[in-house]
């Protein structure tokens, strides 16, 4: 059985002291991973790594955290040059974050919508960053009356903003928190949800599953979340397992 991990962040410097040694166990266990980068120093390390590593592919883009910072039209030149790239596969992460309201909102509205407007100009997929912000991007999205390609990443809202975002052409992102006790929620989401349209990730280093709360995530831990996903849909985890890596092959063009 062999997974996908659809949202990693390996070039986080929590990686530095095993990072050759956990791209050796990623390449034997999993088919391939999406190297997420959310500012320019991350977007410079993602490429570099998805050029050394055949089954590490590589996005474009700044965080809603990190858009009154890093956030310009030099950066949007910058992507423009990188967006063909062989490995390079989508535009993210981007979109809103209300929670931590670390940039202004204005500014990440901007900032979301110029990268959203790249994505749509250059074919990519979408990686959406998105929390407390559901009803906000919704209506953004909205207002370009169209289909989309993309996955919500590590999804958070509620069923009626699944059910928005599966209807205007996004994937439902699932990680760790899947397996939280408390998280019924999201469970109750999943369960709504066809199962061709879920995205597996884990977010690494962050979002652990519930079995290693506390401590750094990594990319083999996506089982956990594909195992939970699979028994909340009642299907075996090697069937759901070909379906994740169909799924993240048709959203990335991979
Ligand atoms: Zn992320």
């Amino acid at each position: 059985m062999r997974l996908v991990d659809t949202h990693v962040h390996l070039c986080s410097s929590r990686f530095n002291v095993d990072r050759e040694r956990l791209l050796k166990d990623v390449q034997e266990k999993l088919e391939f991973v999406v190297e997420v980068s959310y500012n320019r120093k991350t977007f410079t390390c993602a490429k570099e790594l998805a050029e050394k590593f055949s089954f590490v592919y590589f996005s474009v883009g700044i965080h809603p955290h990190d858009s009154e910072e890093d956030f310009d039209e030099s950066f949007l030149d910058e992507a423009r040059k990188v967006i063909n790239h062989p490995k390079c596969v989508a535009v993210g992460e981007i979109g809103l974050d209300f929670y931590r309201d670390l940039s202004p909102r204005s500014v990440q509205e901007r900032a979301f919508l110029k990268q959203l407007e790249l994505a749509l100009e250059s074919g990519k997929t979408v990686i959406l960053h998105v929390r407390d912000a559901y009803d906000r991007i919704i209506e953004l999205l909205r207002g370009f009356n169209m289909s989309f390609r993309g996955v919500v990443h590590s999804f958070s809202g509620k069923m009626n903003h699944a059910e928005a975002f599966l209807e205007m052409g996004f994937d439902i992102g699932i990680s760790g928190p899947i397996t939280y006790p408390k998280n019924s929620k999201l469970r109750e989401v999943v369960a709504g949800v066809p199962l061709e349209r879920i995205q597996i990730e884990t977010d690494a280093p962050f979002l652990p599953p519930q079995s290693h709360r506390g401590k750094r995530n990594d990319p083999l831990k996506v089982v956990y979340v594909a195992e939970e996903v699979a028994r909340i849909k009642s299907v075996s985890i090697e069937d759901a397992s070909k379906i994740f890596v169909e799924n993240a092959r048709r959203l990335f063009g991979i």
